[in-house]
């Protein structure tokens, strides 16, 4: 399909525009840690005590942890607890069990994450960059352009608030514990890749290295970064692979995902493969079903080709109901539609389901919130 965008993309892959946050203890490894404590004038222990009380009881402020001697609190409070986020605004949907929050960072830069509730387990969607600089054109974050990386902190410290959310019944007024992450909100994991590989690693480690959050239950979500994706996979990571993928073909797709014309649809789908091969998990296909665009009978069938001869059954496709961004051209397909571009799937011997579209009505789609704010 032609004409979808009318001036070429530039993809903006590194040149962030701000600066990185102070350090936070969350940024360092376990020795790290140590060392910084102890040239605090504190015995080595106490890194550990300091770690357990941050990703164990979810505190984040060194002066209420009475566990430690009260004349080291504040110094410890200015070495490595700076202030990383502040609460800007916080929306609910969903009969109270989606909220969104709007952050502001510590450069004045905005930030958003989705808490989202759902019978016996919760979901977190995270941020992994302010901005995003792949450009796609349905997207309000894509049209923001990238402001900076994410440092590690700052994404661990999205997951630390929503656990303590959770755990103090501040998500539809009962009691919780925040079970799922998938980085889905702003940006793409993959070009802030080292930091999120060590944010998953602190989501995951137990105590006192991280919140002991299960690999399975994590998600990582790219448009498609090929190379990274291969690297992703040699870190021998159970966490599941998700694949923004929007339609099969390059035509279109050079278009709608414009990294499209650094890795084609061919090169992702080995990559996936490859990521499949090596987790030993099912790879999920994201597919934002856009009318009259990628909705057409014949892509869902050659969808489905695709994926069953480069993946077999190692994958499964979610069809997404767009979420138009306010003023766009772009619209969600219409039931009927929908429904029909399902079977089509399914009927190529791929499993295919319409993604629930928890907070919808607060404009959830990555980035939308931080737009608006924009
Ligand atoms: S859809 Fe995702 S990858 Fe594309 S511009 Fe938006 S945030 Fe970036």
């Amino acid at each position: 399909m032609a004409g979808i965008m009318a001036t070429p993309v530039q993809l903006n892959f590194t040149a962030p525009r701000r600066g990185m946050p102070p350090t936070h203890m969350a940024d360092l490894t376990r020795e790290k840690l140590q060392t910084t404590i102890q040239d605090l004038g504190l015995p080595k222990f106490r890194a550990d005590q300091i770690a357990r009380q941050y990703y164990g009881r979810l505190q984040g402020d060194p002066r209420e942890m009475t566990d430690l001697p009260e004349s080291k609190r504040e110094a410890v409070s200015e070495a490595l607890f700076p202030q990383l986020m502040a609460p800007l605004k916080d929306t609910e949907a969903d009969d109270g069990e989606t909220r969104k929050t709007l952050w502001r960072l510590h450069d004045g830069t905005l930030l958003e994450s989705v808490l989202m509730r759902y019978p016996g387990r919760a979901t977190l969607c995270i941020s992994s960059q302010a901005g995003c600089g792949m450009a796609c054109p349905f997207c309000a974050t894509g049209q923001g352009g990238l402001d900076r990386n994410l440092s590690t902190g700052e994404m661990v410290e999205q997951v630390r608030l929503a656990a303590a959310t959770m755990r103090d019944g501040e998500v539809s007024g009962e009691e919780g514990r925040l079970s799922n992450i998938v980085f889905m909100g702003m940006g793409e994991p993959l070009a802030n890749y080292k930091r999120v590989v060590e944010t998953i690693r602190k989501i995951t480690n137990p105590a006192p290295e991280g919140f002991g959050i299960s690999q399975r239950n994590v998600t990582v979500s790219t448009v498609g970064l090929a190379p990274a994706i291969r690297k992703l996979a040699d870190e021998e990571m159970s966490v599941r692979l998700a694949v923004s993928l929007h339609t099969p073909d390059d035509e279109l797709r050079d278009e709608l995902v414009p990294v499209n014309n650094r890795w084609s649809v061919e090169e992702v789908l080995d990559a996936a493969r490859y990521y499949a091969e090596k987790s030993g998990r099912r790879v999920s296909i994201e597919y934002a079903l856009i009318r009259d665009i990628n909705d057409q009978a014949w892509r869902a069938e050659l969808l489905g080709k695709k994926l069953h001869g480069a993946l077999g059954s190692k994958v499964h496709v979610n069809v997404i109901p767009l979420n138009p961004t306010p003023g766009s051209k772009w619209d969600a397909s219409p039931k009927e539609r929908q429904d029909e571009f399902v079977r089509r799937v399914i009927e190529q011997g791929v499993p295919c389901t319409v993604r629930d579209t928890k907070g919808q009505e607060i404009a959830a789609a990555c980035g939308q919130l931080a737009a608006e704010e924009r």
